[in-house]
């Protein structure tokens, strides 16, 4: 199995899962690039997996779906409204596409959104707009204390698993990152190797759970440098990792 990035809009990428004749897409949010996508590879959409319910990842599902002239099952988070879902599932579920011979667990990581959901198997997970390349969403329908938690547990699945996110927003949050924490060698090397693989055009994801430990501020609430930039922000001492992670936060919404 390989899964190919299929670029939507100005920075989405719509994942794509595939065999040599099948595929699942994970959060169309537009249908046309998908459906340029099928014809040019000759495969046949056999599932399609959302992680929440913003336009820019569930838009383009209807459009799929009355595309074929049989139903495909459409998994999304049971805890919102996306009407196109067939299968709602939710933390402790796990999802099978016997067409690519893949199962995944979904993980609950609300925050983003209420009932945001990641699907995570095969030392993949595609987490949505939770976690970012050195960055991670923002927090509209949880609460900071939710979106910690649910960073922490992507942060906690091992090392070498990778993240596929559903934006490339990464040289970016590598800018912000480079504020909080200055003094990162990895982040300054990192910096280094994705404006490369940019001006090759290429995409910066999946990254890795590893990558993301060692040069994400939003995962490293509990470094040194990243609490003195809080700190530094909130003008008092912060010791708490969720009042942390908000003062962050609060910083990258301003930036
Ligand atoms: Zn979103």
């Amino acid at each position: 199995m390989q899964i190919d990035p299929i670029s939507a809009f100005k920075d989405n990428y719509i994942w794509a899962l595939r065999n040599d004749r099948n595929v699942a897409v994970v959060d169309p949010g537009d249908a046309r690039p998908v459906q340029e996508y099928l014809a040019r590879k000759q495969l046949q959409l056999v599932a399609i997996l959302a992680t929440h319910h913003h336009a820019d990842h569930v838009g383009g599902i209807s459009a799929l779906v009355a595309a074929r002239s049989r139903g495909i099952p459409v998994y999304g988070p049971k805890g919102e409204p996306i009407s196109t879902v067939t299968h709602r599932v939710a933390g402790g579920d796990r999802v099978a596409i016997p067409e690519l011979d893949i199962e995944f667990d979904v993980l609950d990581i609300p925050g983003h959104t209420r009932a945001h959901i990641a699907y995570y198997g095969s030392k993949m997970v595609f987490c949505g707009d939770t976690l970012f390349a050195c960055g991670c969403g923002r927090v509209f329908e949880g609460t900071p204390a939710q979106m910690y938690a649910s960073l922490q547990k992507l942060a906690n699945l091992p090392e070498a698993t990778l993240a596929y996110c559903g934006h490339e927003y990464t040289l970016a949050n590598i800018g912000f990152a480079r504020n909080v924490e200055p003094g990162n060698a990895a982040l300054a090397e990192r910096e280094r190797e994705d404006t490369l693989t940019r001006e090759r055009k290429r995409p910066t994801l999946p990254t890795s759970i590893g990558r993301e430990r060692a040069t994400n501020p939003f995962l490293r609430c509990e470094n040194a440098e990243v609490d003195r930039a809080a700190a530094r922000r909130l003008g008092k001492a912060v010791t708490d990792p969720v009042e942390i992670f908000a003062a962050i936060r609060d910083w990258k919404n301003k930036y």
